[in-house]
């Protein structure tokens, strides 16, 4: 394994947007590689913990993961409420499987991550986002592109979840007619759909470019959000598409059943937090309909 890289400077500076950013002190470089597809860097900062970045872009830390990871998993499985196999695409550090697998009638979940090495770093580097379930024996890992699995698979899902970076080097293909056209080949009659689709407020046009695709493949296509403090500059706008309305408009009091029967208990996901999630900006819904 190759050694630390120390030359990383003080700071580390997120590279996402071109005129505006974040920035993380380092306290200290766990790793840093670049895999044969990414740049990949871990660091521990005082404020968030452990950070994980791909290719210049905050991937996750370990003081906010649970937002995200929680928001991701658990809307669509609760909203579902019989899924029985889940798909993830990307989702490398684990986050997102430790908490699907925390629903206790799945049967299956396969993982469909393109780059092997950020498995590898992150069971390393960030053992509490995985917290074992890479060990789950309902869990399946195949290491390919998202949209080679779901133009190919002959398996058919219940839930799909996108937890994949931002549209840019290997992500990119995750966010194309043929990856959401694939994804509504995989699902099961009553299937769900999200996927991560950056902060609307910066990145609008990804939501705008993302709805208008999957509605050529889905009759329901929408968003819900959360706000996760390292995704800065607003509200995280996760994609949802379905064919069937009727999930996405579960009342309140079905939503606070399903809960208490998973016996789910969250540190960010809650009830009234997934109703709520569903209800958007108003110049998001200007720009969808524009
Ligand atoms: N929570 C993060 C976010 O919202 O930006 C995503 C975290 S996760 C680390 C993103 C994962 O997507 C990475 O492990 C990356 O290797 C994987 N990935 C990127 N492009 C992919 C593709 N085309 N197919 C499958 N996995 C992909």
């Amino acid at each position: 394994m190759p050694q630390p890289n120390k030359t990383l400077k003080e700071t580390w500076n997120e590279t996402l947007h071109a005129h505006f950013g974040q920035y993380f002190s380092v306290e200290n470089i766990l790793y840093r590689e670049k895999t044969d597809l990414q740049d990949l860097v871990i660091f521990e900062n005082a404020a968030f913990g452990r950070v994980m970045a791909l290719d210049g872009v905050v991937q996750t830390t370990e003081r906010d993961e649970f937002i995200y990871h929680e928001m991701m998993a658990h809307v669509p499985l609760i909203a579902h409420g019989r899924a029985k196999k889940v798909l993830i695409i990307g989702g490398g550090d684990g986050g997102m499987l430790r908490e699907v697998s925390r629903h206790p009638g799945l049967e299956h979940i396969t993982m469909v991550e393109i780059d092997a090495g950020v498995i590898t770093f992150c069971r390393r580097y960030l053992p509490r986002h995985s917290a074992g379930a890479f060990d789950d024996p309902r869990f399946k890992l195949v290491i390919d592109d998202g949209v080679n699995f779901v133009t190919a698979t002959q398996e058919k899902f219940d839930v799909i979840i996108s937890d994949c970076t931002d549209p840019i080097g290997p992500g990119s293909s995750l966010f194309t007619s043929n990856f959401y056209q694939g994804c509504a080949r995989c699902l099961n009659e009553g299937g769900i759909f999200v996927a991560q689709n950056g902060v609307c407020f910066l990145q609008q046009d990804e939501a705008v470019n993302s709805h208008r695709k999957l509605s050529r493949y889905f009759n329901d296509v929408s968003f819900y959000q959360a706000a996760v403090p390292t995704y800065y500059g607003g509200i995280m706008t996760f994609a949802w598409a379905s064919q069937d309305p009727a999930p996405r408009r579960l009342d309140p009091e079905t939503l606070r059943h399903r809960v208490a029967a998973a016996g789910i208990e969250c540190r960010y996901y809650n009830p009234a937090i997934h109703h709520g999630s569903f209800a958007l900006p108003q110049y998001l819904l200007n720009a969808l309909t524009a």
